[in-house]
């Protein structure tokens, strides 16, 4: 079901109102800065398009995971960076429960940022009386945040069902379109490419794109898994033992569309780099540990990924951290970028898979910032956040 968008509101209707918009800025803080300021980045058409039109724009945005009020995690923190990225003055309230003043003396095209929704127990809770507190603060309510809709939250659930209109920012809409519709229905080929760490994490993900995907590329820590499922030894390598069954069990599933790699980049550590070498998937030594897929591989997947018209990838295919064990999670990059080049659409989720491109998201049809929302998304679980918006 499509939902309703920001663009479907007349932009007559927006003129000095007040929009009450859920963002996700939930960044990553290093000595009280903003590390990475991404997340406010992809936030910034919803807020630019609302102040053009003449409203009057009111943030709400959680910050980590606070018991209760925590200096540490105050949204004053990140003001100057909103500030900067949206290029205006922005105001800060800091508490919403005494801040519809501030929101009535908003000009037109002002913005005003609210602390840290998770300071007030009832956001968790989704209290409907914190809910009503929170929607006194505009005269419709916009969700963009995407990362945040797999919780059902008084910012992202109750009041979208208080305060109507309730609609889509472009942030969420692109992530609806891209990770539902495409994925959905994809064009074919459509091929997934999963890695990362962990199988666990990802076993609802791996079940729910088998009957929808043609292939499945598996690297990452999560193949020695599957190793290790074959009957092949895996050395050192990161490995989840207790999964080595449910790895069995989704290889009978998958059949032929479960491509494993050729061959691994090992080492006997990460510090010994200088001692790497590759070798076929069966012959991993015991002394060594896998920290990358090899040459072979690369080319494998390159050639799969290029040719198909539907890319999805989650999961960086070695610890793409140290270099130079990143070789392969770049070289599937940029068999994305190239299949994009062809007509593919890519899209790329997870928060490590989000680093991992950082920099090419203009050479990818979609780089979602939601992690763990995405994942159930795709997962084909209901996200309230989204479920709580107006049909289209
Ligand atoms: P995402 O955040 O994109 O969903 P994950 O969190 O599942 O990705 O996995 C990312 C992590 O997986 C990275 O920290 C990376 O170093 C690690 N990783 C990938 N391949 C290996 C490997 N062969 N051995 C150990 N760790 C690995
Ligand atoms: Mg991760």
């Amino acid at each position: 079901m499509r939902k309703r968008s920001l663009r479907d509101l007349p932009p007559t209707a927006l003129d000095g109102q007040r929009a009450l918009v859920r963002v996700d800025f939930n960044v990553p803080l290093k000595d009280g800065r903003v590390a990475d300021d991404t997340r406010i980045r992809a936030a910034a058409p919803t807020i630019k398009y609302l102040r053009d039109k003449g409203a009057r724009v009111v943030l709400l945005a959680h910050l980590g995971r606070p018991a209760g009020p925590e200096p540490e995690l105050s949204l004053q923190q990140i003001m100057r960076d909103v500030e900067r990225v949206i290029g205006s003055v922005v105001e800060f309230i800091p508490d919403p429960a005494t801040g519809v003043a501030t929101t009535r003396r908003l000009t037109r095209g002002g913005v005003a940022l609210v602390e840290n929704t998770r300071f007030w127990p009832g956001e968790e809770a989704n209290d409907p009386r914190f809910a009503e507190t929170l929607a006194a603060l505009g005269d419709f309510y916009v969700d963009d945040a995407f990362g945040s809709a797999h919780r059902a939250h008084a910012s992202t659930e109750a009041v979208a069902r208080l305060l109507k209109p309730a609609v889509a920012g472009f942030l969420m809409e692109k992530e609806l379109r891209y990770l539902g519709d495409a994925l959905h229905n994809p064009r074919r080929p459509f091929v997934a490419v999963l890695g990362g760490a962990k199988i666990s994490g990802k076993i609802d993900v791996i079940q729910a794109l088998l009957p929808r995907v043609d292939e499945i590329l598996v690297g990452g820590a999560m193949a020695s898994t599957f190793f290790l499922a074959i009957g092949f030894q895996v050395g050192g390598s990161l490995v989840e033992r207790d999964k080595e069954e449910v790895a069995k069990g989704l290889i009978a599933q998958a059949g032929a569309k479960l491509i494993l790699p050729r061959g691994a980049v090992v080492a006997p550590s990460l510090e010994r780099a200088a001692e790497r070498r590759e070798v076929t998937s069966d012959q991993i030594p015991a002394d060594c540990a896998v920290f990358d897929i090899d040459q072979a591989t690369r080319l494998d997947f390159r050639a799969r990924i290029v040719r198909a018209k539907t890319v999805f990838w989650n999961g960086p295919m070695g610890v793409f951290e140290t270099s130079p064990f990143d070789a392969g999670t770049r070289a599937v990059a940029e068999a994305l970028i190239e299949a994009g080049k062809r007509g593919a659409i890519t899209v790329v989720g997870g928060g490590d898979s989000a680093a991992a491109v950082a920099g090419l998201e203009d050479k990818l049809t979609h780089v979602s910032t939601g992690g763990g929302a995405s994942l159930e998304f795709l997962e084909g679980k209901p996200l309230p956040g989204v479920v709580a918006l107006e049909d289209a």
